[in-house]
């Protein structure tokens, strides 16, 4: 049989259920489509594009040296994607079309008019789960329903893992074909545009990065909450673009010598964010979980919202969160945390305006684990910080960053500022800006209207 294999957010070799199977019953063809309306319509960072492209060309060479041909195609948006495909795979003699499956729920619906459109041309489809470490619809409580907290998820979780052997699926075989011709129709959107990318792209550098953590990871536990350190994996990037699989980062974990208990718990927050989307998959229209907070009246002040995004409120641990954002297109989640609550709490702006600015600079940007991060914040969504907990800036920069190491690094106009001074908001720098907003009144204000709402 000859398999037409769509690559989409699992752009490697290794570990890849479509390619991997596919290969073990014949030959193979592979395709990338883009659209680029798709990114524009997510609004992905021009980081992130650059991975993806970096990503993909690693990919393409990968699948060379496997004698796999790879056609790069552009179409305008997602509608043309289920004529394209079938299209390529009648060119190609393809009796099958496989594809690892997504979780937003235009995914699902494009899957499922892919099916109808290549049935009805004689080509059978196979969709492969490869999205999430525990397969959707394996974590159910005793009435059959998806959980709603974390820590009993959790539970389940881990005797899932425990109990089922997570197997990684090996790279294929190299293929018997003499005619290997790579085509990019239209390269044109898809350049790098920023060559000198902090990302390493592709999955050779995943593995690498996954090894290094892997092996020398004695202190996550206990340093991952200090963003001056470099104590975190910082795979979630390959993570969102499936360089690597959530499987693979287990299985290297599970083999570590080093405590990595913490670690893989993230692996599951990932996975229950996932979840939690594909089981409610009105989340990523915008809607908030609690669909009682929709009657909390969101602030939309352009002019406060613009000095958050650009690092100009006057707290410098926010500042600098932010300011690693938009130079890096990376933020340390302690430093997400407290940006978004600043924003959802402190100014009472909407929390989807944030949403949409993190995934517009974000590298890293993933739609179930930052709607996932920001209800958790505003206090929105299922298992949110309790209304009432607003993390004070100036007490979590004295606790996670007591020698202001991390604020100096990205506010250099504080460079010369004492520690004390700056958790203690005694600046003397007039050119740092004044605080924004008085923290003791604008948690007054958020605390009030939560109240009135949960009243
Ligand atoms: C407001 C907000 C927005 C966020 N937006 C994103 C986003 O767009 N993309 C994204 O991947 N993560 C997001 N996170 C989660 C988290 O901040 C990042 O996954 C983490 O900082 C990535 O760094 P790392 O790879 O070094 O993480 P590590 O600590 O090494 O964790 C390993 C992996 O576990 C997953 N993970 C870790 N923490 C979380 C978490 N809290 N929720 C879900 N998965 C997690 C990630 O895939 C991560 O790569 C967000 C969190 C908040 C509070």
């Amino acid at each position: 049989m000859h398999t037409l294999v769509w690559f989409r957010s699992d752009l490697r070799v290794a570990d890849n259920p479509a390619l991997h199977h596919s290969c073990q019953r014949g030959n193979v063809t592979a395709c990338y489509i883009h659209a680029p309306e798709r990114w524009k319509s997510i609004g992905y960072s021009r980081s992130k594009k650059d991975f993806i492209v970096g990503s993909l060309l690693v990919l393409e060479n990968t699948l060379a040296q496997l004698r796999i041909p790879l056609h790069v195609i552009e179409v305008r948006n997602d509608l043309e994607i289920p004529r394209t495909l079938v299209q390529l795979a009648l060119s190609h003699h393809c009796q099958n079309i496989a594809f690892n499956q997504r979780i937003l729920i235009e995914d699902r619906l494009q899957d499922e008019l892919i099916e109808r459109t290549a049935k009805s041309s004689g080509i059978d489809t196979t969709p492969y789960h490869a999205a999430t470490l525990v397969p959707p619809g394996q974590i159910n409580n005793s009435s059959g329903d998806f959980y709603k907290v974390f820590t009993p998820y959790f539970h389940k979780w881990s005797h899932y893992v425990q109990n089922n052997d997570v197997q990684t699926l090996a790279v294929p075989q190299s293929q018997n074909t003499t005619h290997i011709s790579t085509k990019w129709i239209n390269r044109s959107d898809l350049q790098i545009e920023n060559s000198k990318t902090l990302w390493s792209p592709g999955e050779f550098a995943a593995i690498k990065q996954l090894t290094n953590f892997c092996s020398n990871n004695d202190k996550y536990a206990s340093e991952r909450d200090i963003p001056s350190l470099s104590a975190t994996s910082l795979l979630s990037a390959h993570l969102s673009i499936g360089t690597i699989s959530a499987r693979q980062c287990l299985k290297y974990a599970s083999e570590s010598s080093s405590p990595m208990d913490s670690w893989i718990r993230q692996l599951a927050w990932r996975d229950f964010y996932t979840h939690l989307m594909l089981e409610n998959p009105y989340l990523c229209r915008g809607l908030p979980f609690r669909s009682d907070s929709d009657r909390i009246p969101w602030r939309h002040d352009k002019e406060q919202f613009n000095r958050w995004c650009d690092g100009q409120t006057g707290f410098p641990f926010v500042d600098a969160g932010m300011r690693q954002l938009n130079t890096t297109g990376y933020m340390h989640n302690r430093l997400r945390m407290i940006t978004a609550q600043f924003l959802a709490k402190n100014l009472l702006i909407d929390w989807r305006m944030g949403e949409r600015y993190f995934i517009s600079s974000l590298v890293d940007g993933d739609i179930p684990n930052n709607n996932g991060g920001w209800q958790w914040s505003a206090s929105t969504g299922t298992d949110s910080v309790p209304y009432f907990r607003v993390m004070n800036p100036l007490l979590q920069s004295k606790r996670f960053d007591p020698n202001a190491e991390f604020i100096h690094r990205f506010i250099p106009e504080l460079r010369d500022e004492a520690p004390t001074n700056i958790h203690h908001g005694n600046l003397t720098n007039s050119k740092y800006p004044k605080p924004m907003v008085d923290l003791r009144k604008s948690r007054h204000r958020v605390l009030t209207v939560f109240k009135k709402l949960r009243q």
